[in-house]
C-alpha cells in the first residue's frame, strides 16, 4: 500500500494546531504496519529556517496556477529518514507565517494552496512514487480531489484513490467567484454539485463532492457535522455522502508527550510516583510569577489557540469567579487579537492568581501539562482535539464540554465508583462550565478519589497503532473500491 499525504503543516516543521501533530505523528504509525507513505507540504519560511537542515531533491518542476505553468522545487530533509517532501516556491510560502497575521489571512491563500494542489502529478514523477490513495487534509489539499477527476485523468494517477480529512469544518478555504479561472477548473464546475457555495468559491466543499471517502477525526464529530448545527452550511453535502463519510480519532504520539519520559519538563513522573507532578506544578507556578500559597488549590491550565472554537467566552464569564475563590489559573495561547488584548488586560487585574502567555511555545505547553492540576476546554465544538489527550497521559484532568471528540475521549468521573477520567459539561453556558469546575474541584479536595482519577486518565493507550489500522482498513477498501 502506498500513500500520498498531502497537507500543509506537520510537526516538527512547521505547525499551527492538531493538524501538524497529525501529519507528523501518523505517517510513522503507518510506516510500522507496512504501508509506504510519502508526504508533501510547502516549504513555508520556517521550514527552510527551521532546526532540520534542507536539501534539494528535485528542481525545475512543473505546477500550474490557473492554466499557466510555474516552475518550483522539492525539498527534503538532508538526513534522517523523514519521509518528506516540501514544495519551495518563495512567491508563495517564503513567509513568516502558514496561513495570514493575526489580523487576517494572507490575500492570496487560494492561489498559493491551489498551486501547492497542482504540483502533485510533477512529484510522484520526480520522486517515482505512485501511491494508491492520497490522502488529504483540510481544505490546503482539498483541490487535489478535484484535480485527480478533472485535469490529472492521462497521468499516471488516473488509478489513486482519494480520501479528504476534514480536521474542522469551520476552515473551508472560501473565496470570491472572481478568482475562479484561477483554479484552473471549468466553469461547469462552478455550480451547487461541484465548487459553489453561496456564489462564493468553497476549495473544501470541492474535495468532498470529488473524494472517493471522507473523514473526520472523531466519530462523534463525523456524526454532528451532518447536522445544521455544525455542518458551517456543509451538512446537506455532508449527508450527500454519508456512505462514503467516517469517524477516527486521533492519536497521541507519546514519544513526544509521555510524563515519564518528556525532555522539556524539570520533574518527570509516572502512575506509579506521582510525586515529581507536584514539584513541576511549582516550577510552572513559578513560571508565571504566581502566588506559591495558593499551591494547595488545584492550578487550572488552558493551552489553546485563541479562537471563539475554544470557548473563551465562557472562560471569560467564570474568571472573575474562578479568580474570588483564590482559584489559580495559567493560559498559553495565541490567536485572534481581541483575546491577546482581553488576556493582558485580565493578566494586570490579577497579579499571582491569573498568569497568562500570549506565545507558541511547545516547551511551556508540555510544562503546563505536566504541573496543572486540571485542563480547561469549553471549546463551542471540537473535531477531536488533542490536549485533553495529553492531559490524561499527565494526570491533569480535563474539564471539558461534552461535544465532538472531547465527548468521544473524556470519560465522565462517578465520585461514588471512583471510575471515570474527567468532567464533563453539556449545555454551552457558564452555569454548566462552573457546575462543571466545581464538581472537579470538590473531587480534587478527596486526595484518594483524585489519584483514582489521574491514575484512571494515565491508564488509558490514546496511541497512533489503532487509528493507524483503521486508516489502513479504509484505504484498502478504496484500493480495492
Ligand atoms: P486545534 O487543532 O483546534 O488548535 P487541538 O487540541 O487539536 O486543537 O491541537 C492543538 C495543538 O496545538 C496541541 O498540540 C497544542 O498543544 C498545541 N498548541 C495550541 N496552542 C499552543 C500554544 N500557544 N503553544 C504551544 N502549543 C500550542
Amino acid at each position: 500500500m502506498r500513500v500520498l499525504f498531502v497537507a500543509s503543516e506537520a510537526v516538527p516543521f512547521a505547525k499551527t494546531g492538531g493538524l501538524a501533530d497529525v501529519i507528523g505523528a501518523l505517517p510513522q504509525a503507518l510506516m510500522d504496519l507496512g504501508v509506504e507513505v510519502s508526504v508533501l507540504m510547502p516549504a513555508y519560511g520556517p521550514v527552510k529556517q527551521g532546526k532540520i537542515p534542507l536539501k534539494v531533491a528535485a528542481e525545475d518542476l512543473e505546477g500550474r496556477l490557473g492554466w499557466q505553468p510555474l516552475a518550483f522545487s522539492l525539498l527534503t530533509p538532508a538526513a534522517g529518514d523523514y519521509p518528506f517532501w516540501f514544495v519551495e516556491r518563495d512567491e508563495f510560502f517564503e513567509r513568516s507565517q502558514l496561513y495570514g497575521t493575526p489580523k487576517g489571512d494572507y490575500f492570496d491563500n487560494l492561489e498559493r494552496f491551489a498551486f501547492f494542489c497542482s504540483t502533485v502529478p510533477a512529484c510522484c514523477q520526480a520522486l517515482g512514487f505512485w501511491p494508491d490513495v492520497i490522502h488529504c487534509h483540510d481544505w490546503q489539499a482539498a483541490l487535489v480531489p478535484v484535480y485527480l477527476r478533472h485535469r490529472w485523468q492521462h497521468t499516471h494517477l488516473r488509478g489513486a484513490k482519494t480520501l479528504l480529512t476534514i480536521h474542522n469544518l469551520a476552515y473551508q478555504g472560501l473565496f470570491p467567484k472572481e478568482k475562479f479561472p484561477l483554479l484552473g477548473l471549468d466553469w461547469s464546475l462552478f455550480t451547487i454539485d461541484g465548487l459553489e457555495f453561496y456564489d462564493q468559491v468553497n476549495l473544501l466543499k470541492g474535495g468532498i463532492v470529488f473524494a472517493d471517502a471522507i473523514s473526520t477525526v472523531s466519530r462523534g464529530y463525523s456524526k454532528e457535522i451532518q447536522t445544521p448545527e455544525f455542518g458551517y452550511g456543509l451538512e446537506g453535502v455532508l449527508r450527500s455522502r454519508a456512505e462514503a463519510l467516517f469517524g477516527i480519532v486521533n492519536g497521541v504520539d507519546y514519544r513526544e508527550w509521555d510524563p515519564a519520559a518528556d525532555p522539556y519538563i524539570p520533574h518527570r513522573y509516572s502512575p506509579e510516583d506521582l510525586s515529581g507532578k507536584v514539584k513541576n506544578k511549582m516550577a510552572l507556578m513559578a513560571a508565571f510569577n504566581l502566588d506559591l500559597r495558593l499551591a494547595n488549590q488545584p492550578l487550572f491550565g488552558i493551552i489553546s489557540r485563541l479562537a471563539d472554537q475554544k470557548g473563551f467566552d465562557l472562560v471569560a464569564q467564570v474568571l472573575p469567579e474562578l479568580m474570588a475563590r483564590d482559584l489559580p489559573v495559567v493560559i498559553l495561547g495565541t490567536g485572534e487579537e481581541k483575546y491577546h488584548r482581553w488576556l493582558a488586560q485580565e493578566e494586570k487585574k490579577y497579579p499571582g492568581k491569573l498568569g497568562v502567555k500570549i506565545a507558541f511555545d511547545n516547551a511551556l505547553a508540555h510544562l503546563i501539562e505536566a504541573g496543572a492540576d486540571m485542563f480547561l476546554m469549553p471549546s463551542r465544538y471540537e473535531p477531536c482535539g488533542l490536549n485533553q489527550l495529553y492531559s490524561l497521559k499527565y494526570g491533569t484532568v480535563p474539564v471539558v464540554r461534552a461535544t465532538g471528540g472531547l465527548a468521544d475521549t473524556v470519560a465522565p468521573v462517578d465520585v461514588k465508583k471512583g471510575t471515570g477520567t474527567g468532567f464533563l459539561f453539556r449545555e454551552y453556558s457558564a452555569e454548566a462550565f462552573i457546575k462543571a469546575i466545581n464538581e472537579a474541584v470538590a473531587a480534587y479536595r478527596n486526595r484518594e478519589l483524585w489519584q483514582q482519577i489521574m491514575k484512571n486518565g494515565m491508564a488509558q493507550d490514546w496511541s497512533w497503532s489503532a487509528s493507524a489500522r483503521e486508516y489502513l482498513t479504509l484505504y484498502e477498501r478504496l484500493r480495492s473500491g
